[in-house]
């Protein structure tokens, strides 16, 4: 029993993902002093006093003046902190972004904490009655009005303050540079990187590469700042895959391959043979994702004997098909570390191999509230951070350390990376400091690359919140308004709905008539529908893009345009205005042809062939009058005379360029600086399955794909956050920097690159040899000093205005409505009396940190430095790096710091892996002194210690083997089928009384004579 409730305990780490899951003026003119670091400012120079909000400087300004302040000093502010005491913060003129949760709703005079992108407590300015301004340590720019400067606090109650700022303000002629970067000219690739060195990857998940440029500038990300931004060189043009969601960016970023070879398309796997849906954001997602692409260990055991069994039975045929449903065969990173006899070291990541890492459970618990599974989300850049500086760092060529608290903040909070989630930006700054002392500290730094990343970037949040619009309900399900003669005269389209477990049924719709949506708080959705019409039941067989055009929902009904349906709909924004909230509608006409459509923009049409050189080239055509032909085929002609087209092409390149076709590379040259970058080449690579993937396309693919508009997303729950998944520069562009041994230095590329670049990048770092054609991407080059430098690159200056992001304006935030037709669910995930979480929290208990339990009795005032956990953590730390390896070695494997409740148990985790960790220990002396007795005896080994090595090691991996397999499937009976089960079936019992029919009539009224059909949707 008391095993049981061990493993059982173990397998919590699994399900933390689930909630895991769920950013002109001449060079001379420059001053010196204000791109340096260290400017003094003279002691007579004005006092800000911190307990005033406005100080006036007596200087008089005409619009148009440059200015220059230059600011030191401290003050003390009080924030509410634990137990409702006040603590004293002491902060700069650059103010702080650890400000804490009490603070953080109120108004600041420059919108901070959960309303604005503006430190707390930063020095501000203002000129005459206008807003106020961020001014910080340092600044220079160009007033915009005239008056007289003052400056002052941001804080909303400067009453309790004390301390005060210095600040001298010049009029230097013209506007200072806040810094110097180098331009990486276009087309350098005779850079390589250095030998025998390995890579650390801070993927930081969402993060949008021009907030952390902004921040950077205001000084609030120094580890940043030092190691990538002045220290290392920055891609600003980096694109992620379509759509801009974390499944798809990971398959690109991990494989080289785009997903018309890897075949991750969305964040849930719906499939048309079984009608079951499966998520990859849930616990066993992870495992899920790398089984598509390539099966490892036992899982690859497992394939390969039902592979086999089936060929026996059913023939080779039926088991290539079999084995080609199952998974993409396109290799991930760690297979190719894996056939040079290395592997990648991660913590939790959304595609991993081993799920969850041993011991990774107890990272977490560390910093995890008691009893707050639920609110895991909020502590995994912590746990993953600590993880790898315990157990990942130096082990193998490639670390990967996710960070992915700015995403889920993001969605969650007011403005995302223009809000509150700058906390956990600056706090992510914090970590990759202390990963990189860590490394400076085992001697590793100078032969480490380090790579900081995200997947996508965020949109929202800068100039506007975003509304929710519900697909799924507001349109597809809402019951359609029949006049009492049986006309249709609005309403929805009244259709049994389905998202991943979520059910809406209308009265009399079969199990089989049904709609899929994959795509809940999110810029884009996959829409899956029965073939042919809603009532056929047939799920499977060709996909015939003509039915859609003409698609019947009922046998009273004349059938319907889907996609003009879509394009047309209409709705209330949370701003007041009726828009329409879908943007683009894609469908894929044949295996070389997608269509785009848009309400106000017409249809254009990529067609997408193989070259001589056997590459892939694309045509983008705008095109009108889309109709359904006899065939069962849609066709189009050339809009010659367009104007306008879906993507906004013709705004930037003259009509005749979009006569002939591109390569990708040239696609992405032409479309960087358009509404949508890269746009032909990702949807194309979106919409499209290659042959490896043909039965799977068959399967798994959608009919239509639709993408938000501007400020709108899709979902059935209003957010005051930011989304991804859109095609929009802001959600497309990710964040890339490059540090280390013979990498450029503070500088910056403008030549446009993909993130399925990253893959052969990491891989040519690291000293691996691939073949070139395995991938779709190709190893950047420019981001190392070329071989011979011709001519030495001149700095260029970087302004305040460069960096400013321009969204200090507070916004007004009025959230929708959900729709009124919301089935009723009890998965409640983010509610601590949510079934999974009541049984996480119970599973946890064994998990508790002994140290930090003693430090939370003894200490329960003090803050992060804590008394028992400090001193046992810095005297494992500095033990693990002593001189002698056997020592450091031995410290390891016992794991102090890690000691936990369970661990009283001898078969605990804990201790299996102190025993695994001894076996090690024992080997490696043995080896050292195996070796030293065969070289004193003449001969290269004892005999057979090698052997009897080898079988200790093969037994040690076949039991970490079994057991990762073991945990999953515990997960899988308890998460998937048991917790799921029950709450699934108190949804159904609860919904079944309340389905209504799909139709209603109402009285017509003289307004909605003419209204067209389904497109009012509020
Ligand atoms: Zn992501």
């Amino acid at each position: 029993m008391q095993r049981l409730i061990e493993f059982a305990r173990s397998v919590v780490a699994w399900l933390w993902i689930g909630f895991l899951l769920l950013a002109g003026c001449s060079r001379e003119a420059a001053g010196p002093e204000l791109a340096q670091a260290d400017f003094s400012v003279p002691d007579d120079s004005l006092i800000v006093s911190g307990d005033r909000q406005w100080v006036d400087t007596g200087v008089e300004v005409t619009a148009g003046d440059a200015l220059t302040v230059l600011a030191r000093g401290k003050i003390v502010v009080r924030q509410q902190g634990k137990f409702h005491r006040k603590q004293p913060v002491e902060v700069g003129p650059n103010g702080t972004f650890f400000f804490s949760e009490e603070v953080a709703e109120h108004y600041f005079p420059l919108p901070s904490g959960a309303r604005g992108p503006a430190p707390c407590y930063c020095l501000i300015g203002r000129i005459g009655d206008g807003p106020p301004f961020f001014v910080g340590r340092r600044k220079s720019w160009a007033a915009e009005r005239s008056g007289r400067l003052e400056l002052g606090v941001n804080d909303f109650d400067v009453s309790d303050n004390c301390g005060q700022f210095h600040a001298q303000v010049t009029k230097p002629g013209v506007v200072q540079p806040v810094s110097f970067q180098e331009a990486v000219p276009y087309g350098v690739y005779s850079g390589g990187p250095c030998s025998g060195c390995s890579l650390v990857v801070f993927y930081v998940d969402g993060l949008r590469p021009d907030v952390v440029r902004e921040m950077a500038a205001m000084g609030h990300l120094p580890n940043i700042n030092r190691l990538f931004i002045e220290g290392g060189v920055w891609s600003s043009n980096t694109f992620t895959a379509f759509p801009s969601d974390t499944i798809t960016s990971n398959g690109t970023m991990w494989t080289g391959c785009f997903s018309d070879r890897h075949g991750l398309k969305g964040q849930v796997r719906f499939s048309r043979r079984t009608l079951y849906s499966e998520s990859y954001l849930e616990p066993l997602g992870p495992s899920r994702s790398t089984r598509v692409l390539a099966p490892q260990g036992i899982d690859k055991v497992i394939q390969n004997t039902q592979a086999t069994s089936i060929r026996l039975f059913k023939g080779d045929e039926a088991s290539t098909r079999w084995r080609s449903t199952q998974t993409s065969g396109v290799a991930p990173i760690y297979q190719h570390l894996r056939a040079g006899g290395s592997d990648w070291a991660t913590g939790v990541l959304p595609l991993m191999t081993q799920m969850p890492p041993l011991l990774w459970a107890r990272s977490l618990v560390r910093y995890l509230p008691y009893l707050h599974a639920q609110e895991a989300w909020k502590y995994i850049d912590n746990a993953n951070a600590h993880y790898a500086t315990r157990h990942l760092l130096g082990k193998q060529p490639v670390t990967i350390i996710w960070l992915p608290e700015t995403d889920s903040f993001s969605h969650k909070y007011r403005r995302g990376q223009f809000g509150m989630t700058r906390r956990t930006i600056a706090q992510a700054d914090v970590l990759v400091g202390n990963v990189v002392r860590e490394l400076q500290a085992q001697g590793q730094l100078q032969k480490t690359y380090l790579m900081l990343v995200s997947d996508h970037g965020h949109h929202g949040g800068r100039q506007t919140h975003l509304s929710h619009f519900d697909l799924t309900n507001e349109f597809f399900y809402k019951r359609r308004e029949m006049s009492p003669d049986g006309c249709w005269i609005g309403g929805g389209l009244g259709l049994s709905v389905r998202q991943h477990r979520f059910w809406n049924r209308h009265r009399g719709d079969k199990s089989r008539e049904f709609v899929f949506l994959d795509g809940d708080s999110d810029g884009v959705a996959r829409i899956f529908l029965p073939r042919g019409n809603f009532r056929s039941g047939k799920w499977t067989g060709a996909h015939c893009p003509a039915d859609l055009l003409t698609y019947k929902i009922s046998d009273h009904l004349p059938p319907l345009n889907l996609i003009e349906s879509l394009t047309a709909v209409k709705a209330v924004h949370g701003s007041g205005e009726v828009q329409h909230p879908i943007d683009l509608v894609l469908m894929k006409l044949s295996d070389r042809h997608v269509l785009i459509s848009t309400a106000d923009r017409g249809h254009a049409v990529i067609d997408r062939k193989k070259n001589d050189l056997g590459r892939w080239i694309y045509k983008y055509t705008p095109v009108e009058s889309v109709a359904p032909i006899t065939n069962g085929e849609v066709a189009s002609y050339f809009a010659r005379h367009a104007t306008v087209d879906p993507l906004g092409l013709l705004d930037h390149l003259q009509p005749r360029m979009l006569e002939h076709y591109y390569d990708e590379k040239t696609w992405l040259n032409l479309t960087v600086h358009t509404g949508y970058p890269d746009g032909v080449v990702a949807f194309a690579r979106h919409m499209f399955w290659q042959e490896n993937l043909q039965y799977r396309e068959a399967e798994f693919a959608p009919d239509l794909v639709v993408t938000a508009r501007k400020g709108w997303y899709f979902g059935i729950k209003e957010s005051p956050g930011t989304m991804h998944g859109y095609p929009f520069p802001d959600s497309m562009r990710a964040t890339l920097f490059f540090s280390g041994p013979n990498i450029r230095r503070g500088a910056r590329i403008d030549e446009p690159c993909r993130l399925v670049d990253l893959t052969p990048t990491i891989l040519e770092m690291v000293g691996f040899a691939f073949d070139k054609h395995e991938f779709d991407g190709t190893a950047l080059r420019n981001i190392y000093e070329p071989a011979e430098k011709t001519v030495t690159p001149t700095p260029q200056p970087v302004y305040w205005q460069d960096v400013d992001l321009q969204a200090w304006y507070p916004l007004n935030y009025k959230p929708l409505k959900c729709s009124a037709h919301l089935p009723f669910t009890v998965n409640r995930p983010s509610s601590a009396f949510d079934l999974n979480g009541l049984a996480y929290n119970a599973l946890l208990i064994g998990d508790l940190s002994i140290l930090r339990l003693f430090d939370d009795v003894l200490f329960p005032l003090s803050g992060e430095e804590k008394g028992v956990s400090h001193v046992v953590e810095s005297t494992d730390r500095r033990m693990r790096r002593a001189r002698s390896t056997s020592v450091a070695e031995a410290v390891q494997t016992l794991n102090i710091p890690g000691l936990t409740l369970s661990d009283y148990s001898f078969t605990s985790l804990g201790n299996l892996m102190r025993v695994d960790g001894a076996i090690n220990w024992v080997q490696e002396r043995s080896r050292k002194i195996s070796g030293k007795l065969a070289g004193s005896l003449g001969c290269q080994t004892i005999l057979g210690t090698p052997m009897a090595h080898e079988a200790i090691d093969g037994t040690q991996q076949g039991f970490w083997e079994i057991y990762g397999f073991a945990q999953r499937m515990v997960v899988h009976l308890l998460d998937e089928t048991i917790l799921n089960s029950v709450e699934n079936g108190a949804d159904h019992m609860i919904n079944l009384f309340r389905r209504q029919p799909a139709e209603v009539i109402v009285a017509p009224s003289p307004l909605s004579v003419g209204r067209s059909k389904i497109s009012d949707m509020q």
